[in-house]
């Protein structure tokens, strides 16, 4: 747990975690997890859901957070992040309809989104907030790459895009409404951002609850579903032009035991040599639970324009 800087809290005074975007602060819960010491809670006027208590309440505090994550723990593999990183490059160009133009990903990581999509034949930059991570993709991919959080950071960033990719990143943001609209500012005419979440509604949290490894309660501010997700871009003047949702990968061993342990007559057979059997009965129940048209995905994926409405509104900024 990290200690709350009062600094740095006074300075993003204006955002608040503990609170709706929308301005509510009532909120139930609608997701309780007594091992892990954290629920989710739904506001009571526009039904987002959060991570409560807040992982952390402002910018600065979150940099601290990754600070220690990236000094702690290893990513994933190269060949995996290139991976990743293909198909959702993949993706982004098949509900952008295109494949060329002026690309830009927030929270660019160690750059892997950029380097595919520049080989696709997208011209490309980034913004970083982690300082090691934006000089890895300079130095590895020789990638232009602005560092710093993305609400300070906006203001530096030059020109207008034709696609805005932001990959795991808003519901990490203390002000996502604030994010998603200086994404709009940073859309060229007929541009579209390209957003993609873990999914609340999704059927690994309807199993597994509060030990669905992709909720990370000490990482997640937000927890969206596909109608909160496109609720929030309306409200920070984008038309969402596609919504959907995908399944991320098979069930691990972790899952499945998880899941197993729920009740707690299969735990001992979960720990022993029918671990691998289970896995696949969860994977083929998982494979028949899974379907894009309800929504319920592990992911969503979000494809949006500015909307002209919104434009006229703030008097064509
Ligand atoms: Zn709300």
């Amino acid at each position: 747990m990290n200690a709350p800087s009062a600094t740095r809290q006074a300075r993003d005074a204006d955002a608040a975690p503990g609170r709706c975007p929308c301005g509510e602060r009532g909120a139930r819960p609608v997701l309780v997890s007594r091992r892990k010491r954290f629920q989710v809670v739904e506001c009571l006027f526009c039904g987002l859901k959060r991570t409560d208590p807040p992982p952390y309440r402002s910018v600065g505090e979150s940099r601290d957070l990754y600070d220690e994550a990236d000094a702690s723990k290893n990513g994933p593999g190269e060949a995996t992040a290139l991976r990743h990183a293909a198909r959702n490059i993949g993706h982004l160009e098949r509900l952008l309809s295109r494949r060329a133009g002026r690309l830009l990903d927030v929270g660019c990581g160690n750059g892997h989104h950029l380097a595919v999509a520049r080989e696709h034949g997208w011209t490309v930059e980034g913004v970083e907030m982690d300082a090691r991570r934006a000089a890895r993709a300079r130095e590895v991919f020789g990638l232009f790459v602005v560092q710093g959080a993305f609400e300070e950071a906006a203001a530096r960033i030059e020109g207008r895009f034709d696609a805005v990719l932001m990959s795991n990143i808003l519901e990490h943001l203390v002000d996502p409404v604030g994010a998603l609209r200086a994404v709009a500012g940073l859309l060229a005419p007929g541009g579209m951002a390209y957003v993609d979440v873990p999914n609340f509604a999704s059927a690994r949290v309807l199993i597994l609850g509060g030990n669905t490894p992709h909720l990370e309660p000490r990482e997640h501010l937000w927890q969206f579903e596909p109608a909160t997700l496109a609720a929030l871009a309306r409200r920070a003047g984008l038309r969402p032009a596609a919504v959907e949702t995908r399944r991320f990968n098979r069930w691990s061993w972790r899952e499945t035991r998880a899941a197993a342990s729920l009740s707690g007559g299969m735990r001992r057979a979960a720990n022993g040599l029918a671990l691998s059997a289970l896995s696949t009965a969860a994977d083929v129940a998982g494979d028949m639970l899974y379907n894009s048209r309800r929504g319920n995905g592990d992911y969503i994926i979000m494809a949006a324009g500015r909307d002209p409405a919104a434009r006229r509104e703030a008097g064509g900024a």
